[in-house]
């Protein structure tokens, strides 16, 4: 009989799990905080249930995180994790700490079945969705790593952002499970507005989003018109901008909190969407949709076919929508030398990881390796 992993299940689907074996749901909330807030794996450490629910979970579930492959830390604080999940993938998971907060970012597919022209995640194809367990548990061992499980843990994850591999839309309902979980003040507590969901627009279910949760929103534009950009992010030909940025709007609209923005991810790339004219034309496109803009310099990979914006044309593009009002910011690269950065995920680490796969393979245990690229 497999067991049930209790490290993905929402607090309404473990009371649910509790009610059919029997037993009363507010054994959910004792749980949650064992798993979450304690980091605690072994049901026979939790005190608090009797002896005989402890001994029946043992029997029927379990608390498994993925498993850590490797560890790295930068010299500028940036931790980067490679997780094998079960199947023997991999996916990295990177931790940023800047002034008065810590921002983990987590992976929601291995793979990316959208095949961005710019993205080293695309180049691999798609393998699989993630579960909930291993969504949330990049968290778990993001946090047990950095000691915060402790009540005197320094390195707190402040922020989660669904920017590492994989489009999280697509992968609806174990990523609004996890989201659920790093919000649920019985687990990780997270507030709303430090949890954000990336989408590559997935127009169908970001109009579905907003009625099952509340969290922070980033779209990744990356062009200012659909020309451009169903060259960049092919998804762009069966959801264009207009029906994407009217279904963000539109999301911002159900959200209880009428001065919630949307971020607005622009990965400049030389001489493709870097131009002044595209800047005026997005600041002209984006006119009518509460919004800041984040620009993230295209960080290259082995393979990739563009350049890195120049830094005349990165200051111009931010000037130009400055200038127009608009709230922009320039995401900085960080742990450059774990190669941890934005775009750089596939690079280093993983050809060693590649290197040890082949090895592997060599000797007959056959896994896959896996890139993850990050935000
Ligand atoms: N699929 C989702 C989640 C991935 S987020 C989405 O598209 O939003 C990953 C972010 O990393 C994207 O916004 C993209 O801007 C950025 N990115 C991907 N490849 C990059 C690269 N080579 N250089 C810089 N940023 C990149």
């Amino acid at each position: 009989m497999s067991r049930v992993n209790l490290l993905g299940l929402t607090a309404a689907q473990l009371g649910d799990f509790f009610e059919a074996a029997g037993e009363r749901r507010f054994r959910a909330t004792q749980v949650l905080k064992w798993i979450h807030q304690r980091g605690e794996l072994d049901f026979q450490a939790m005190s608090d249930l009797g002896r005989g629910l402890r001994d029946k979970l043992a029997a029927s579930a379990e608390i498994r995180p993925p498993e850590v492959v490797s560890e790295q830390r930068s010299e500028d604080g940036t931790c980067k994790w490679l997780v094998r999940v079960v199947g023997g993938s991999c996916v990295e998971t990177v931790y940023i700490p800047e002034r008065g907060r810590g921002t983990l970012c987590i992976s929601s597919q291995i793979g990316c079945a959208l095949d961005c022209s710019f993205c080293a995640t695309g180049k691999q194809g798609f393998n699989r969705d993630l579960s909930a367990a291993e969504i949330i548990g990049q968290l778990w061992i993001a946090r047990r790593a950095l000691g915060g499980f402790a009540d005197d843990s320094e390195q707190r994850i402040t922020n989660t952002v669904m920017m590492g591999m994989g489009e999280p839309l697509l992968n609806f309902d174990n990523v609004v499970a996890a989201l659920r979980l790093m919000m649920d003040d019985n687990a990780y507590g997270l507030s709303k507005r430090r949890v954000t969901l990336s989408t590559a627009g997935v127009v169908p279910m970001l109009d579905r989003l907003g009625d099952v949760i509340d969290v922070s929103l980033a779209i990744s534009l990356h062009a200012p018109n659909d020309a451009l950009r169903d060259q960049l992010v092919p998804l762009n030909r069966k959801y264009p901008i207009a029906s994407l940025l009217a279904s963000a709007r539109a999301y911002l609209r159900k959200l209880p909190d009428t001065r919630r923005r949307i971020t607005i991810e622009y990965t400049l790339i030389d001489r493709v969407n870097d131009g002044a004219e595209h800047a005026r034309e997005l600041g002209e496109l984006l006119r009518d949709t509460p919004c800041k803009i984040n620009l993230i310099p295209f960080n290259s990979f082995s393979g990739a076919s563009y350049r890195p914006v120049a830094p005349a044309a990165l200051n111009r593009f931010r000037d130009i929508l400055a200038r127009q009002g608009y709230t922009v910011t320039v995401r900085t690269t960080r742990g450059d030398d774990i190669a941890a950065a934005c775009g750089q995920l596939a690079g280093a680490v993983n050809d060693r990881t590649r290197r040890s796969e082949r090895y592997r393979q060599r000797a007959g245990e056959g896994e896959q390796p896996v890139k993850m690229i990050g935000g």
